[in-house]
C-alpha cells in the first residue's frame, strides 16, 4: 500500500542517550496502533520525528501530531483550531500582505504593471483558498468544538482561560478539523473526563485512516487500538491486537527469553568447568541457532515481526520496575484541615460558583474526587492548598501542618533551566548525609529518575520524567497530607502502580482528583476511612455507594455522575 511506513534499520539518541538501536518500523495504512512502554524511553521523540518527517514518511501522507495539551494564550478557541490547518493560515497571511501592500502602494499611486501582478497573484491565492474551503473553515471548526462541548461563548474565549480538561479538546478539535492520514496523539486521554474519554474513544473506533498513539490508560488502548507497539530495550516490538493481547504475549516473550538464557547460562557454567574450548563455542553456536530459529517463527506467525538480527548470545529478559515513597509524617493534632460551609467565585466569572463546600481531612484520611471537566476540581484544592481563599465560609488549617500539592500543570511550577538536583536542592536545602547531592540523587533514582538525567535540565525531560522530579520533591517535604489533581497523567503504568502502592501505605491523608478508576479503587479500598465525592453543579455532594458503584460507572458505556450522586 503506498500510504504503509516503513522504515528499517534506524537508530534514535537525546542528549547522547541511545533511545533506539537498529530499530524497524511498519506502519500500515488504516490500522490503529498504541505505542507503549516505560517513562522516557521515546516514545514522544519517535511520533516528533514522524510529524517532523526525520523518519522518511511519503510525501503522500499528511501528518498530524497532537501534543499533550494546547498551551494556553490569548488566541480564541476557534482561532487556535482553524490555526492547525498551516497552508490555510500561510495562505490567509499571503492574502492579507499583499492586500496590505497594495493598498499602500496605491495610495503613493504606484504603476500599474505591480497593480496587475498583485491582482494576479491574489486571484491565484484565492483559488487555493477556495479549495481548502477558508469560507467554511470558521464552521465548521466550531462544529467540532460544539460536539465536544464548547457553547459559542467558549469557543470565543482565550484558550489560557480553560482548565486542562478543555485545554485537551482543544488540541483533539484540531486533529479532527484537519484530518490527517496518519494522527499521531501523545497522550490524549490526560485531563479529559469520563464522558470525553469515552466520547473520544467511540470516534477513534470509527478513524478509517492511520493512528498511533502514545498512552499509558489500558482501558482506553484496549478499546481503541488494533496493534500495540512496545518500546522494550531500544525496539520496536510489534504485536496483533488490543493491550490485553499485548500483555499476555509480552509475557509468554518473558518467559521463554528468561529459559533461553537459564539454559544457556547452566550449559556455558558446564562447559567452562570441563575446560573444553571447542565445547564452549559449539553452546555459543547452538544458542545463536536457536534465537535465529525463535526469530523466523514469531515472525511466521506474525506475533512479533520486528526485524531484529539474532542475539549473539541469550540475554536475561530486562524488566524495569519502580518504587514510591512518602515518609512518615510528623504527628499533628486533629483536626488538620477543614472546609466549613465554604463558597468560592472568581471575580471575573459570573457563571461559575462552588458553594456549600464541608470537608475534614485528617490523618489517614482518604479523598477522592470525580466530576466532569470544569466543574471546580482543581479550584477546590487550590482552596484546599490556601491558594486561593473563599468569598464566603472559613478554612481551618492545623499551624503546623505540610501539605504535598501536585498540580494538574505541575510543568509550569518547574524551572525549566535548572537541573532536579539543583531544583531540589534549592527547595529543600536541608539534607542530612556528607554529600547534599548525592542524598538528592539517591531520592530522585528511588523514584525512577534514570542517574543520567540528574544532571540534565528539566526542560530537557519526558513528561513522565518532570513528574518524578515533583514526587521526588513532594516526598522530600514529608508532607501531613498529599493533594494530588490527576496525578497519573504522564506516568507510565508502572509507576501508577508504584504511586498507589505509596499511597497505600502512607499514613497521612490523601485528597485524590481523578478520573482514573483503577487508582480509586485502590486509594479508597478501605471503605471506612474513605470518601468519594462527585463536583458537579457548583456544589460537592457525597457518593455513597463508593468503588464499587465507580468502577461500574468507569468500565461501563456510560459515565454519570448523576447516578453517582443518586447511589442508583
Ligand atoms: P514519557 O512517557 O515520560 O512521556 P517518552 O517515552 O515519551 O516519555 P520522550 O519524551 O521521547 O520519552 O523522551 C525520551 C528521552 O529524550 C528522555 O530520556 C528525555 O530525557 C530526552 N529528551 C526529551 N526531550 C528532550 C529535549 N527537548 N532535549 C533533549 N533531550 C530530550
Ligand atoms: P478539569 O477536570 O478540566 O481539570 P476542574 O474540575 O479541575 O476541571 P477547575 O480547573 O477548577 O475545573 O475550573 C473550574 C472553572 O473555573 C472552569 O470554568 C475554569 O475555566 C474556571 N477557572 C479556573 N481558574 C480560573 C481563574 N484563575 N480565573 C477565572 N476562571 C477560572
Amino acid at each position: 500500500n503506498v500510504r504503509d511506513i516503513t522504515v528499517e534499520n534506524f537508530s534514535v539518541s537525546a542528549r547522547g542517550k541511545e533511545l533506539l538501536k537498529n530499530a524497524s518500523v511498519k506502519i500500515s495504512h488504516g490500522k490503529r496502533y498504541g505505542l507503549v512502554g516505560p517513562n522516557g524511553t521515546g516514545k514522544s521523540t519517535l511520533l516528533k520525528l514522524l510529524a517532523w518527517r526525520k523518519i522518511p514518511v511519503p510525501k503522500n501522507i499528511d501528518v498530524l501530531l497532537v501534543e499533550q495539551e494546547v498551551a494556553g494564550d490569548d488566541r480564541s478557541a476557534l482561532q487556535a483550531v482553524v490555526s492547525a490547518n498551516e497552508e490555510l493560515v500561510k495562505l490567509r497571511e499571503e492574502v492579507a500582505a499583499l492586500q496590505n501592500s497594495s493598498s499602500i502602494a496605491g495610495g503613493e499611486a504606484n504603476d500599474d504593471v505591480n497593480g496587475d501582478d498583485t491582482g494576479e497573484k491574489l486571484a491565484e491565492l484565492y483559488e487555493k483558498l477556495q479549495v481548502l474551503g477558508s469560507d467554511a473553515a470558521e464552521a465548521q471548526a466550531s462544529k467540532i468544538l460544539a460536539g465536544l462541548g464548547f457553547t459559542k461563548e467558549m469557543q470565543n474565549r482565550p484558550t489560557r482561560s480553560f482548565s486542562g480538561g478543555w485545554r485537551m479538546r482543544i488540541s483533539l478539535a484540531r486533529a479532527l478539523f484537519v484530518q490527517p492520514t496518519l494522527l499521531l496523539l501523545d497522550e490524549p486521554t490526560n485531563h479529559l473526563d469520563l464522558r470525553a474519554v469515552l466520547w473520544l474513544e467511540e470516534y477513534l473506533c470509527r478513524w478509517k485512516k492511520t493512528l498511533i498513539v502514545v498512552s499509558h490508560d489500558r482501558d482506553f488502548l484496549n478499546t481503541v487500538c488494533t496493534e500495540i507497539i512496545h518500546l522494550h530495550d531500544f525496539k520496536l516490538h510489534f504485536y496483533r491486537g488490543n493491550f490485553d493481547d499485548f500483555e499476555a504475549g509480552y509475557e509468554q516473550r518473558r518467559k521463554e527469553t528468561n529459559k533461553r538464557f537459564e539454559i544457556y547460562v547452566k550449559q556455558e557454567k558446564a562447559a567452562k568447568r570441563s575446560g573444553d574450548q571447542v565445547q564452549q563455542k559449539k553452546v555459543k553456536d547452538r544458542a545463536k541457532f536457536a534465537a535465529a530459529k525463535e526469530a523466523a517463527k514469531n515472525k511466521a506467525k506474525g506475533k512479533a515481526d520486528d526485524d531484529e538480527p539474532p542475539p549473539e548470545a541469550p540475554k536475561k529478559w530486562r524488566d524495569y520496575s519502580v518504587e514510591f515513597h512518602f515518609p512518615e509524617p510528623t504527628e499533628l493534632t486533629p483536626p488538620l484541615l477543614q472546609l466549613i460551609n465554604v463558597s468560592f467565585s472568581y471575580p471575573n466569572r459570573k457563571d461559575f460558583r462552588l458553594s456549600d463546600i464541608d470537608l475534614g481531612i485528617d490523618m489517614g484520611t482518604r479523598v477522592a474526587i470525580v466530576g466532569p471537566n470544569g466543574a471546580g476540581k482543581s479550584t477546590l484544592l487550590n482552596l484546599l492548598a490556601g491558594d486561593l481563599v473563599p468569598t464566603e465560609g472559613e478554612v481551618r488549617r492545623s499551624q503546623k501542618l505540610r501539605i504535598g500539592r501536585y498540580s494538574q500543570h505541575f510543568v509550569d511550577l518547574l524551572t525549566m533551566e535548572e537541573t532536579p538536583v539543583q531544583y531540589l536542592l534549592r527547595l529543600h536545602p536541608d539534607q542530612e548525609g556528607f554529600s547534599k547531592q548525592e542524598a538528592v540523587r539517591a531520592k530522585l533514582g528511588k523514584f525512577g529518575l534514570p542517574s543520567h538525567n540528574h544532571l540534565t535540565p528539566i526542560a530537557k525531560l519526558s513528561g513522565g520524567q518532570k513528574a518524578r522530579v515533583v514526587f521526588t520533591s513532594i516526598s522530600m517535604s514529608k508532607p501531613h497530607i498529599l493533594l494530588l489533581d490527576e496525578p497519573t497523567n504522564h506516568l507510565d503504568m508502572q509507576s501508577i502502580d508504584a504511586l498507589a502502592a505509596a499511597l497505600d501505605e502512607f499514613i497521612g491523608g490523601v485528597v485524590l482528583v481523578s478520573h482514573d478508576s483503577r487508582l480509586i479503587s485502590r486509594v479508597c479500598e478501605d471503605e471506612e476511612k474513605s470518601q468519594i465525592w462527585v463536583v458537579e453543579n457548583g456544589t460537592m455532594l457525597p457518593c455513597r455507594r463508593l468503588v464499587q458503584q465507580l468502577t461500574w460507572c468507569c468500565d461501563g458505556s456510560t459515565f454519570n455522575p448523576i447516578l453517582l450522586k443518586s447511589g442508583e
